[in-house]
């Protein structure tokens, strides 16, 4: 026998009381004629029954229940005509926009309430053009166009999203959206807009969609089509992992997902309903056992046996109503209808309303509207008759919009939705979370744990090697591989931190990645992800600006920067003029300059000066003549001696003569000093030949060709740099010919190393410290030119990549990438070669340059200027001696000595008589 369910027993029970006379109250209930007809009557004439049978009320509710079809609409004005007739207390529906206007105008103007359970944006309008008399006879359940809007501009907000896509069918989602475009900043990235049009178009519009790169989408169609575009959109592979959706439509939850299960996109909705709350539960149970059982049919009462039999629902197929398919409008059909049974018996307890014929062509108000209208907008809180299904139903506002409500937010796990957090329209700013942020680390993780990964890398020592195969036994799969790069990814993939699994595949082109500014199209590893063939790209993979416009970077797991690879320069055999490169060939040519200038000083200071001019009989203190021994020749021989650290036999007796002789020594000590240390150095040293040093070195010459990896972020770096040398020396790089532009770094290498010295390649730090650990001909030349990174490249929005970034960022600290990169670099493969090498090569002497002894110089300028002027007041003071001595005017003394001094011949000087009486010291 069938168990009756209790629910069942109560109804039953309540039936026997049932015999006394109630009150008829019609109902207009207008209903779309769609699929959800028949949930729709089974929900309505639900609440009927229980209203029904429910004797503390004293009505019969009388449902008048029609199926509107689109077009129908003068023919549904006739039917709402003909039921105002027969006196109707409410209205509810219909949906089609049309229709429903009609409605409205007959509920304003005949003063019916008119009950609606669906998105209507044109309710405010209309309500707000009423004339101010008319009391309001709209109500509707279904959330307002703003804060249907609000919850979703909060939700997008919450999830963080800077540029999306609006995927929107009808341009009724722009009102949706309006909010969330107004809290849009200007610097914001556009959103997009794409108008879905009709079924055929979605694939052209989502590939559209697909070029312009966009991964979070806000999808606003009908409920039917929204698995339609989601297909399509999973066709264009933009339902992976990296992609999300924000579905507007409330219903989304009814839509069954199990053929889109296995996607990986997050895929939010929003719903009013809450199919777990025990009353919406207990609602469709109660649904469902109308449908099955006959008990109501013990009725006594015959006018409510009738009643029930006619509302008894007549489902051909049986199929159970389950609380997760339940439309919103249809729950909000049932909550409308309890809520105008409620408010309505309230009113009539107090004031005995009549139900009166009305007519369209009469003015004729009903008797209830007005005192309807104003004790449901009143009165804030209501005691309902049923327990209502989508929350309390408190307030309305002024439109008629249904103030307070909550809706959940869900989120596609396993082609089911789960709650993640609600959104209440009492604090529309935020979301009320109910899983945390660590919960959706740990599922992150749980899921990572699952996957295997995608590694898409490129061949190049040391990080990606090909194995060579095993005799007759080809290798597959990762064992083809070895290197820095597998070793990385396996151990970010070990138990203790990700605890997944990955497989290595080579990038078809073998390129990096570079962006084709023709095209418009990446190539290499950016392109694989980009087409999310690949879940992880890595090699020697330079983070770069242009790259992280198109894909994300995990952190940097090696920091680098772009320097110069040459060749080491072989012995040259002796040079005759070996002894000369101390000193660079202009210092050699000031020293001889300095030389001469100093002589010629010497020579005409020491003419003026009287204390150089002697006695050349030494034996007479009373000399008629005086000599000068300082010939030019004489100077030259002591600056000569002083300079070779010989000294000299003639040395001079005045200040200034003396002085200048001091300076030039001076000028001879440090010289002889940097000369003789500078030359043991290059004695020693095992760098022979011209070389260079720096960039800017290659780049003032054109003997030594220089170029980089082509396509790569070095040749980027030359192409987009502002500064004035690489830019020249990329002028160089593309105008040469033959092309010094390499496939790979092997090649380059290569290149140098035959090239004897004509080559030079430009490559990343960390490749020319492998080369050189290998190759001790080779040597980097001058510092880095700039400082970068090499990162795991993943597609945007990849959920992995913060978790890669821990382990990584673990590895750092434990040592592990050091450890690693030593490995490869210094241990495996010929690594550590070149160590000695390095020291002996620190050694290198360069020759000095004016810059290093330019001081020098300077301060014997200096002296020797001094001493000019010391030799000037000398010659003046002896003029004014003569000029007493021979009684005769300053000027004649002057020009008397001048005239002698610049007689550069003379040797001889005849000393006046009275100057001869005074004793030669
Ligand atoms: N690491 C470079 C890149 O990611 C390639 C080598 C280079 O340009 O020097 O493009």
């Amino acid at each position: 026998m069938r168990k009756i369910p209790p629910v069942c027993l109560v109804l039953f029970f309540l039936t026997l009381v049932g015999g006394i006379k109630k009150k008829t109250i019609n109902i207009g209930i207008f209903l779309n004629d769609d699929d959800h007809y028949e949930t729709s009557t089974i929900a309505l004439t639900s609440v009927v029954r229980r209203i029904n049978l429910y004797t503390k009320v004293e009505y019969l509710l009388r449902p008048h229940i029609f199926r509107t079809q689109k077009h129908e609409i003068w023919k549904t004005g006739q039917t709402a005509c003909n039921l105002l007739r027969k006196g109707v207390a409410a209205i509810f529906g219909p949906e089609h926009p049309e229709i429903n206007s009609m409605i409205q105008s007959i509920s304003t103007n005949l003063e019916i309430p008119q009950f609606q359970t669906f998105w209507n944006p044109l309710q405010a309008p209309f309500v707000t053009n009423q004339q101010p008399e008319k009391p309001l006879q709209i109500f509707n359940l279904h959330p307002s166009p703003w804060s249907l809007s609000k919850a979703l501009a909060t939700l997008i907000r919450e999830n963080d999203w800077k540029s999306y896509a609006i995927l929107y069918e009808s341009d009724e989602a722009l009102l949706r959206l309006e909010q969330p475009l107004n809290q849009l900043h200007p610097n914001d990235p556009a959103v997009a807009f794409k108008a879905l049009g009709s079924p055929e178009n979605y694939r052209v519009v989502l590939k559209e969609v697909k070029n312009s790169g966009v991964l979070h989408f806000v999808l606003d169609c009908e409920v039917e089509r929204i698995m339609d575009v989601l297909k399509i959109a999973k066709e264009q592979n933009l339902m992976t992992e990296f992609h999300s959706y924000i579905l507007t439509n409330l219903d989304a939850h009814t839509l069954d997902w199990s053929e889109l299960k296995n996607i990986r996109s997050n895929i939010t909705a929003l719903r009013m309903i809450d199919p777990a709350d025990p009353h919406v539960k207990n609602a469709a149970l109660i649904w469902n056992q109308n449908m099955k059982y006959d008990i109501l049919d013990t009725v006594k009462n015959a006018a409510i046996q009738k009643e029930l039999n006619r509302t008894r629902p007549k489902r051909r197929t049986y199929n159970d109503i389950l609380p997760s398919k339940l439309l919103t409008k249809t729950i909000l059909l049932y909550d409308a209808l309890n809520l105008f049974i409620s408010i309505f018996s309230e009113l009539d307890s107090k004031l005995n309303v009549t139900l009166r014929p009305l007519s369209c062509e009469s003015n004729l108000t009903s008797e209830h509207g007005r005192l309807f209208s104003d004790l449901l907008i009143l009165k804030r809180n209501h005691h309902l008759l049923l327990q209502p299904l989508t929350g309390p139903i408190t307030r309305f506002d002024t439109i008629g919009y249904r103030r307070a409500y909550r809706l959940q937010i869900v989120e596609l796990e396993e082609a089911k939705f789960r709650v993640t957090g609600t959104w209440d329209s009492s604090a529309p700013d935020k979301l009320n979370l109910t899983l945390t942020q660590e919960e959706r680390v740990t599922e992150l993780k749980k899921k990572i744990q699952k996957r295997n990964f995608r590694v898409v890398s490129r061949l190049g020592d040391p990080y990606l090697m090909r194995l060579p195969d095993p005799p007759g036994k080809p290798l597959l799969g990762n064992d083809r591989f070895e290197g820095y790069a597998v070793d990385l990814v396996s151990e970010i993939c070990k138990p203790q931190h990700l605890n997944c699994s990955y497989t290595f595949e080579l990038v078809p082109d073998g390129m990096y990645g570079n962006f084709d500014p023709v095209t418009k199209k990446w190539n290499g590893i950016i392109k694989e992800l980009l087409e999310y063939r690949a879940d992880l790209g890595i090699c020697d993979l330079t983070i770069t600006y242009e790259r992280r416009k198109a894909v994300d970077f995990t952190n940097p797991f090696m920091y680098l920067g772009i320097s110069i690879l040459f060749s080491k320069a072989v012995k040259a055999p002796p040079d005759l003029l070996t002894f000369s490169h101390p000193l660079s060939f202009e210092v050699w040519i000031y020293i001889a300059t300095s030389y001469l200038i100093v002589s010629l000083i010497m020579f005409i200071v020491a003419r003026l000066n009287p204390n150089d001019w002697e006695n050349p009989h030494p034996c007479n203190p009373y000399p008629s003549e005086r000599e000068n021994i300082w010939t030019f020749r004489n100077c030259c021989w002591l600056t000569m001696g002083s300079f070779m650290t010989q000294g000299c036999d003639l040395l001079p007796k005045g200040i200034s003569t003396r002085l200048v002789v001091a300076m030039w020594w001076f000028f001879a000590l440090i010289m002889t000093a940097c000369y003789t240390a500078n030359m043991t150095a290059f004695l020693t040293s095992s760098r022979m030949g011209s070389t260079i040093e720096s960039a800017e070195d290659l780049a003032a010459q054109t003997k030594i060709k220089y170029g980089c990896v082509d396509g790569g972020a070095t040749s980027s770096f030359f192409k987009d740099t502002n500064f004035s040398t690489y830019h020249r020396m990329w002028v160089q790089m593309e105008s040469a010919d033959p092309s010094v532009f390499e496939k790979s770094n092997k090649d380059g290498v290569k290149r140098v190393v035959s090239s004897k010295r004509k080559y030079a390649f430009v490559m990343e730090s960390s490749n020319i410290e492998y080369e050189m650990e290998r190759n001790c001909d080779l040597v980097q030349v001058g510092n880095l030119l700039d400082s970068k990174g090499y990162g795991i490249a993943v597609p945007f929005n990849a959920p992995y990549r913060k978790a890669i970034n821990e382990v990584l960022l673990k590895m750092q600290e434990m040592g592990l990438l050091q450890t690693l990169k030593d490995r490869w670099w210094k241990e495996k493969h010929g690594g550590g070669k070149c160590t000695k090498d390095k020291q002996s090569d620190d050694a290198a002497a360069t020759e000095m340059g004016f810059d290093n002894v330019g001081g020098v110089f300077v301060v014997l300028a200096i002296g020797v200027v001094f001493s000019l002027m010391m030799a000037v007041c000398e010659f003046l003071w002896n003029v004014r001696k003569v000029a007493v001595r021979q009684k005769i005017t300053p000027k004649a003394a002057l020009i008397q000595e001048l005239k002698f001094a610049v007689n550069i011949w003379a040797r001889q000087k005849t000393v006046n008589a009275a100057i001869s009486m005074e004793k030669f010291d």
